[in-house]
């Protein structure tokens, strides 16, 4: 066996990280340590500063991510203690189509005046670039959430350093598996844990991971003082699940390829957006915003639900959320492949766009 984590595939360290020293008689895995205090003098000292079971979750996404990791409560937990990084009034650039929490916590940060916002379209690379030469802080996410645009993330990370700009990227659709942002040059990543890293759809959890010893302090500050701690149980389950990453994210992005590629040729639906990898695919059926929630009555399989990353498939109609961008279609369904047969995917897909189409 390698001695050092780094010496290991990532299907490996998903597996091996993240448990207690190998010795006779101890668990192979964390335990759930369930304390609001410690005994004090010693390396834990209070439950909103620290937690073993934590650090267990922690040790696994930093190495996946080539940086130090931090678990929130949840993703905007994650997403605001990033955002703190901004300098009072500073600007901060983020994608016109960003998760809607993210971009309704920035319209909420700018009318509180602590932030000024300036939203660009990540596939203009020359307005994007141009944007962040002014910019205290970079909000990145790629693919955008749930337009599936793709920002050139290299150039982006490189300008806001060369700008002194702190640069920050949602990895959540992506996870460690297919893009690495920190090796793409950014400062911060962030995951909404709640997705494909925990990947049942049974918690919220967040984290950030950044490999600049500063910034790591400085989030762990945010943590800290604004409290944003997830659960040790909701921190045990998510590491539970990421012991699977590999076998789930392969299996969803395999089916996915296979569904955009069918879906195209299928007369019911007059757009579909994928970006070549990943699990999340968004179509626009023919017809209106009454065909499209006729789709998400009419699945069988499918959940219709508002999330993704989990190993049931979902799909929801993204403008039915009030915080929802004007400019992403009316009739915009995002569906979350997961990890059933994907024949009966298509099946229950095929026939409830069939009937929707039908009225
Ligand atoms: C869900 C999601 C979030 C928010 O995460 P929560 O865990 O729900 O707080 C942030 N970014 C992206 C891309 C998401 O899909």
């Amino acid at each position: 066996m390698p001695d050092t984590s780094s010496d290991l595939s990532v299907d490996s360290q998903l597996v091996a990280l993240g448990r207690p020293p190998r010795e006779p008689g101890v668990a192979i895995g964390p335990p759930v340590e369930f304390t609001s205090t410690y005994v004090a003098d010693g390396a834990h000292d209070y439950g909103r500063t620290s937690n073993a079971t934590w650090r267990a979750f922690e040790e696994t996404l930093g190495a996946l991510e080539h940086g130090s990791a931090l678990a929130f409560a949840s993703g905007m937990a994650a997403i605001s203690a990033a955002l703190a990084l901004t300098p009072p009034g500073g600007l901060v650039v983020a994608p016109r189509h960003a998760y809607n929490g993210a971009g309704a916590l920035l319209a909420r940060l700018e009318e509180l005046g602590a932030v000024r916002v300036h939203r660009v379209d990540v596939c203009d690379t020359e307005a994007l670039l141009s944007a962040v030469d002014g910019a205290a802080l970079v909000y990145m996410e790629s693919p955008t959430n749930p337009m599936l645009e793709v920002a050139d993330l290299p150039a982006v990370f490189a300008r806001a350093r060369e700008v002194g700009a702190v640069s920050v990227c949602d990895n959540t659709f992506s996870t460690p598996l297919l893009q690495r942002p920190l090796d793409l040059g950014a400062d911060v990543v962030l995951h909404s844990a709640t997705k494909y890293l925990s990947g049942h759809s049974d918690l919220l959890m967040g984290a950030t991971v950044t490999a600049n010893d500063e910034i790591h302090d400085r989030l762990h500050t945010e943590r800290t003082l604004r409290g944003g701690i997830p659960g040790p149980m909701e921190t045990w389950l998510a590491l539970r699940g990421m012991r699977t990453l590999h076998l789930r994210m392969r299996r969803a992005c395999d089916s996915a390829a296979t569904l955009a590629e069918r879906l195209r040729e299928h007369p019911a639906v007059s757009r579909v957006r994928y970006p070549g990898c990943g699990a999340i695919i968004a179509i626009e059926p023919h017809g209106d915003t009454g065909t499209a929630t006729a789709v998400e009555h009419a699945v069988r399989l499918w959940l219709p639900s508002t999330s993704l990353g989990g190993v049931e498939s979902m799909l929801e109609r993204r403008r039915r959320h009030e915080l929802e961008p004007m400019s992403v279609p009316e009739h915009l369904l995002r569906l979350s492949v997961g990890i059933e047969d994907v024949d009966d995917l298509w099946h229950d897909l095929d026939r409830a766009l069939r009937v929707a189409q039908a009225g």
